[in-house]
This record gives C-alpha cells, structure tokens and sequence, in this order.
C-alpha cells in the first residue's frame, strides 16, 4: 500500500485546539496546532480522532518540569487517552488494530519491542521509549499520532471516559499488585486508599481476592473505601499508632504487601514497619525529590522486597481494562471540557482533586 489508510469520506480540519504548555512552569493555554496529515504518518503510526482524557498528576509534573527527567516543550500534556482510529500510515503491516476502532493511549505510548528491556517484557523500562505527553505530544489534543502495536483496544462494555484513567492509575495499580507476589486471601495495606489511584488499587485487589487494610482520612473516604470492598479501616487523622494498627488487624504478624502511592517518603519508611517477613513495598508514587529512608537492618532481618512498580507494559493494560470493562473496576471521575484543564491544573496544584478528572473534546 503506497497511500495512507483511512476510515471512508475523511476530512480532517485545517488546525485543531490543543492544551499546550509553552516552557517549563508556563500556564496551560488552550492554542491552535496542525493536524498530521495521514500520508506524513510513518509506517506503524496511527491517526486518531480523540473522544476523552484524563488528566493525570504527571500532567502537572510534566507542566511544571520538576522532574529529574526534563520534558519536551512547547508540551503537549496528557497520556490516559481514548481515541477512534481514523487513519493508518502507509506501508504498516499486521496491524492489530483496524480503522475506527475505539483504542487507548497510554504514558508508555511506544516502546522499540527489540532492546533487552523489551524482550524481557519491562516495554515501559525501553531504552528507546517515547512517553505520551512528556517526551512526544499528549492527549490533551483532538487529533494524535500514536502506534498500531502499542495502543490498547478499548473493548465494548466500557465507555471511552470510565477507560480513560485505568490507562494510567488502573494499570499502575493493577501491575503494582499483579507482581505483589502475593496470593487470595493475603493482606494488602493500600494508604490513600480513598484517593484516585487508592480507590483503584482496593478494587483490583478485592478482585483478585486480597484482604484491603484501606488507610485515609476523614468519613468520607471510610464510606468510599468500605463501599469499594476495604475488609479494615484505619483513619490516619485518629490513629495514634498506624503500625500497631495493621499488626492487631492482621493478627499480629504484619501485612504481606504494601502498595504505596503517595508522595511523602514517610508513607515508605513506615511500611517496612508494618509489613510481615518477606512482604513486599510496591512503590508506585512518582514523588519529585523524596527520598526513602528504610531501616537496612528491618528490611534484611525481615527479608522485604523493596520493588520500584512503573506503570505496565502493553499486557498488563490490556487485563486492566478486561476487568473494569467486566464492571469488576470502576473509575470514579468527574468530567470535564478541555478548555476547563488550566482550572483543573490549578486545582490539582492546591490538592482540591479527590477522584480523576476527564476531559471531554467535544
Ligand atoms: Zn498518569
Ligand atoms: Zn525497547
């Protein structure tokens, strides 16, 4: 095929509206950009017409550029994405995915499939990898390029905005408690359990059979988490000792598994506390510059697993959308326009976010 395929009668716009930022800790602005034209796509790429996105806190990391990785700029945030396919570039050959169809873009939005890191599975650890929104353009667009062998099919019994966030919040989590190396009916300690990848975790991990010790604050959350499936609650505005806490509840021994989402570096050094003999910290937070201060000595004498948890690779996002489109997972979220994303920034930025929001394009 020497031309671009495309779904029948296209025409693209002259120029689309994006959320661009245009340098380091600039202000989102809502600005007109080209459209790819689909015979400029190389062979592999895709064209999709996006239909929503969530907005994620790496947006904001990415926004600002306080990371020790350096995004791109001007950037074009966003990487929780659902998109039709609209158009295939030239020359592409098995093509997983076809013409119109509903698929979803991820943080890891292309990996090379051939280094030692791809072989081995770890796609999102690709030394040739390119990251949605970081270091390539985001979903925060109308029209985006993406990759036939990395987008994730969106199957039918989800709609495109309950997707969105399990393509990046779902998946982390999902991995993190997937390599837990734990089994049904072991304790998982979920802290944030209330939050937008809290709420998440409890309910993959009630999925796969694991007993939730949920740790938040206030009623609002309890009421959440005991809702999602939590087996124990602990308030961390009361508790006096979050330790002993888990030991009573889990009787006296400790949780297996720990998934740590938060930004703070005390939520790490604590769960080597509370963890059982060969548990295991699953850290998930992306904090800019904590560091984790373990005891050597507990985590050697009780012989934890300190394992760093990076989102997931295409498998991986590909059951954590089987199973919310189950109706097993469901993201609570609040949409939104994507003109609304300078006020949601804004938000985020001053902790007023409690679930995820998406961002319609119409
Ligand atoms: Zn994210
Ligand atoms: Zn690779």
């Amino acid at each position: 095929m020497s031309t671009a395929s495309t779904i029948p009668n296209l025409v693209l716009p002259k120029t689309q509206k994006v959320a661009l930022v245009a340098t380091a800790g600039a202000t989102v602005e809502i600005k007109d950009h080209p459209i790819t034209d689909p015979e400029d796509l190389a062979p592999g790429e895709c064209l999709l017409k996006m239909l929503c996105t969530g907005v994620c806190h790496t947006d904001l990391h990415a926004a600002l550029g306080d990371w020790p990785v350096k995004p791109i700029t001007p950037l074009i945030g966003g990487h929780e994405g659902v998109g039709e396919i609209i158009a295939i570039g030239k020359n592409t050959t098995n093509s997983p995915v076809q013409l119109g169809q509903r698929v979803g873009v991820k943080w890891i939005a292309n990996s090379c499939y051939n280094c030692e890191q791809c072989r081995k599975g770890y796609e999102q650890n690709c030394h040739n990898v390119k990251l949605s929104g970081y270091t390539i353009d985001g979903t925060f667009s109308h029209y985006l390029v993406s990759y036939v062998h990395s987008v994730t099919p969106i199957p039918d019994g989800i709609s495109s905005e309950a997707a969105a966030s399990i393509l990046c919040a779902g998946l982390t989590v999902y991995r993190a408690l997937k390599y837990s190396e734990t089994t049904p009916g072991d304790w998982v300690v979920i802290p944030g359990a209330g939050g937008g990848l809290g709420h998440l975790a409890v309910q993959y991990a009630k999925y796969m059979g694991r007993r939730v010790i949920a740790i938040d604050g206030g009623e609002e959350k309890h009421k959440l988490v005991m809702e999602l499936g939590a087996d124990y609650w602990i308030d961390f505005t009361k508790s006096k000792d979050i330790v002993g806490d888990i030991k009573k509840a889990t009787g006296g021994y400790g949780a297996h598994a720990a998934v740590v989402t938060t930004a703070s570096s005390s939520g790490y050094t604590q769960a080597i506390d509370y963890l059982r003999e060969n548990g295991r910290l699953m850290a998930v937070g992306l904090p800019a510059d904590a560091k984790l201060d373990a005891s050597i000595f507990f985590t050697v004498f009780k012989s934890i697993t300190i394992h760093g948890s990076y989102v997931g690779n295409r498998q991986d996002a590909f059951e954590a959308i089987a199973i919310a489109a189950s109706g097993a997972v469901k993201c609570r979220y609040v949409t939104k326009k994507l003109s609304d994303i300078a006020q949601v920034y804004d938000d985020m930025g001053k902790g007023k976010i409690a679930g995820r929001i998406v961002l319609s394009m119409d």
